[in-house]
C-alpha cells in the first residue's frame, strides 16, 4: 500500500522516521494508504531547505512572484476534477462540496496575485528640510502553517499563497488525515514556476508540530484547528518569540426573529447546519428562534427536511452530505447525541441509526435535530462537529444576543430578520468575528479577513485579506536626508519638527 511522504526542496521525499498513520477513504471505510509522520530531524531538513531558498525569492520582483500565482491558478483549473475527487475520497465530503473547498482557496490565490500593489509602502516627500520618509514591507523569512482536516485545499492555500507572494518560504504541516491534496498543491506550485524550497510540505503529528514551534529559524506560525491545540500552538510559538495567529473551534448561532421569512431561514439552516456533515468551522450548530410561535414554526418546517436529507458516498453528485472523516468522529457525534438526550433536550430527529446501503463500513451518520436545548447543556457548550443542530428557544432579541455573546466561542453568527434596525443593532453589539444578516455562512471573501473572536481565535491579525500581508511581512521605516553639501553642525537634542 502506498506511503505518502513529504515534499521538500521541490520534490517528493520518503519519510525516514519509521512512523506512519493510516489514511482512510471515509465513504467505504477502507484504508487508502499510509502517511509518513515526520521526525524533528525531517522538519529541520525542510527548514534548512527553505532558509537557503528564501533570500533569492525575496529578491525576485513582486510581479514575477505574482505570475507564479497566476500560472498556479491556471493549473488548478486544469486539474480541478482530479483534485476534487482526491479531496472527496480522503475527506469524505461530496465532489461538488470539494470543488467549493478548492474554489475558496483559489480566491485567496487570486488576492495574493495582487501582491505588487498590496506590498506597496508609504512615502512622505519633504517631511523636513531635505528629509523624505518612506516605509516598506519586507518578508519575514521562513514561516509555517499547520492546518486541519476539514478544508484540505482551502486552508493550506489561505496560508501559503499570501505568505509566498510576500516573499517568504513556507513549511506546511497539513492534517495527517487527508494529506493528498496539500501535496498535489505543492507539486502544482513547482509546475507554476515556484523555485524549489519555497513551499515545503512536511506530513506529521504532534512531533512535527512541536519541531516547527521550537525551530528558531521559523519566524511566524499560522494555525487552524481545534481550540485546545490552537491555544497550545499560540502559547508555545509566542514563548519562542514567533509571530502567531491560531484559529480554533466554533459554536455558530443563527438567531431567527419572528419577522424572518421562515422558508428562507429553514433553507439556510439546513444547508449551513448539515452541509459537509457539519464539519465546517462556520457551520450553524445552534438555532435560536425568538418567541415560542417562531420556535414551533421553525421546528415544524425543519424536522421533515432533516429527516429527508440525502446522505451518500462522496462520489454521489446528488447527495446533500457524505460520511464523517473517521470512525472515531462518528462515535464522538453519537456520544454527544446520547448526552443530549440524557441532559433532557428533546431529540426531534435521531440520525444515530442511519446505515448507508452498499457502504456499510463507511463512516456515516444521519442528520439529527434537538429542540429545547438549554445553555447549561454540554451539547450547547461544546463543539460537536457533526450533522447535529441544537435549538435553543429565546424569549426575545436581547436573550438571543446574550446567548451568542456569552458563549466561549465567537467565530461566526447569523441573524434572520426583515427589520433593518434590529439587524444593525445586532451587528454592532454581537461579540463574534464574522456576522451574517440573512446569510448563514458569512465567510468573508478573500479581500476581507477571516477570523473569530474569544476562544475561536488567538493572536491579533486575521487570515487572508489585508491582515495576511501584515502578518507575513514586517514594516521598515526609512528617514532619509540629503543635506546641502555646505550644511554643518551637530544636534544634541532629539530631532523634532518645529
Ligand atoms: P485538530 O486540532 O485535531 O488538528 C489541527 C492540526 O493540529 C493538524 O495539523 C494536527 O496534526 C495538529 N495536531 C493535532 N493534535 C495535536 C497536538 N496534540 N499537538 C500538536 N499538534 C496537533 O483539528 P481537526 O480535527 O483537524 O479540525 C477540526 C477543528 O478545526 C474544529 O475544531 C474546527 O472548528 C476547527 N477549524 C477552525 C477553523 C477556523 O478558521 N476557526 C477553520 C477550520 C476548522
Amino acid at each position: 500500500m502506498a506511503i505518502v511522504g513529504h515534499f521538500i526542496g521541490g520534490k517528493h521525499v520518503a519519510g525516514t522516521s519509521g512512523r506512519t498513520a493510516d489514511v482512510y477513504q471515509p465513504m467505504t471505510g477502507e484504508v487508502r494508504g499510509q502517511v509518513a509522520l515526520a521526525s524533528a530531524a525531517e522538519v529541520r531538513a525542510a527548514v534548512e531547505n527553505a532558509k537557503a531558498a528564501q533570500p533569492a525569492w525575496a529578491q525576485t520582483n513582486p510581479q514575477r512572484r505574482a505570475r507564479v500565482m497566476m500560472r498556479f491558478l491556471e493549473l488548478i483549473q486544469r486539474d480541478n476534477d482530479s483534485i476534487a475527487e482526491l479531496l472527496a475520497r480522503e475527506h469524505g465530503k461530496t465532489i461538488p462540496d470539494a470543488k467549493g473547498d478548492i474554489q475558496r482557496g483559489v480566491e485567496v490565490v487570486e488576492f495574493a496575485a495582487g501582491i505588487p500593489h498590496l506590498m506597496k509602502g508609504e512615502y512622505t516627500d519633504s517631511a523636513g528640510p531635505g528629509i523624505d520618509i518612506y516605509s516598506m514591507r519586507q518578508p519575514l523569512g521562513v514561516v509555517a502553517g499547520i492546518t486541519p482536516f476539514n478544508f484540505p485545499a482551502m486552508i493550506p492555500m489561505w496560508k501559503f499563497a499570501p505568505a509566498i507572494a510576500c516573499g517568504n518560504a513556507f513549511i506546511l504541516k497539513p492534517s495527517e488525515r487527508d494529506p493528498g491534496v496539500p501535496l498535489r498543491l505543492a507539486e502544482l506550485m513547482i509546475e507554476a514556476g515556484l523555485p524549489p524550497g519555497i513551499l515545503n510540505v512536511v506530513n506529521g503529528d504532534k512531533v512535527a508540530v512541536d519541531a516547527i514551534l521550537d525551530n528558531p529559524d521559523i519566524e511566524a506560525v499560522g494555525f487552524v484547528g481545534s481550540t485546545p491545540i490552537a491555544e497550545y500552538v499560540y502559547t508555545r510559538a509566542t514563548q519562542h518569540g514567533k509571530r502567531a495567529h491560531c484559529f480554533g473551534g466554533a459554536k455558530n448561532h443563527m438567531i431567527i426573529m419572528p419577522d424572518a421569512d421562515m422558508d428562507q431561514a429553514v433553507d439556510a439552516v439546513i444547508g449551513a447546519g448539515y452541509g459537509s456533515a457539519g464539519q465546517r468551522c462556520m457551520a450553524i450548530s445552534v438555532a435560536v428562534p425568538v418567541g415560542e410561535a417562531t420556535a414551533d414554526a421553525f421546528i415544524k418546517k425543519l424536522a421533515p427536511r432533516v429527516e429527508a436529507l440525502k446522505i451518500g458516498p462522496s462520489t454521489d453528485m446528488g447527495a446533500d452530505f457524505g460520511p464523517l472523516v473517521t470512525k472515531e468522529a462518528v462515535q464522538r457525534v453519537k456520544n454527544y447525541i446520547d448526552v443530549g438526550t440524557q441532559e433532557g433536550a428533546k431529540l426531534v430527529v435521531d440520525g444515530r441509526g442511519f446505515k448507508m446501503q452498499g457502504y456499510e463500513k463507511g463512516f456515516y451518520i444521519g442528520g439529527s435535530l434537538f429542540d429545547n436545548v438549554t445553555k447549561d447543556m454540554r451539547i450547547y457548550k461544546e463543539e460537536i462537529f457533526g450533522p447535529v443542530l441544537a435549538t435553543v428557544r429565546a424569549k426575545d432579541f436581547a436573550e438571543g444576543l446574550k446567548l451568542a455573546n456569552d458563549h466561549e466561542y465567537g467565530n461566526g453568527v447569523a441573524i434572520f430578520t426583515r427589520d433593518g434596525g434590529v439587524a444593525r443593532e445586532f451587528c454592532a453589539r454581537v461579540k463574534v468575528g464574522m456576522v451574517g444578516v440573512n446569510t448563514p455562512i458569512p465567510v468573508p471573501l478573500a479581500y476581507y479577513t477571516f477570523g473569530g473572536w474569544k476562544r475561536s481565535g488567538f493572536g491579533d491579525l486575521n487570515q487572508h485579506g489585508p491582515d495576511s500581508v501584515r502578518f507575513y511581512t514586517r514594516t521598515k521605516t526609512v528617514t532619509s536626508r540629503w543635506p546641502a553639501t555646505n550644511e554643518r553642525g551637530a544636534e544634541f537634542v532629539i530631532p523634532t519638527m518645529k
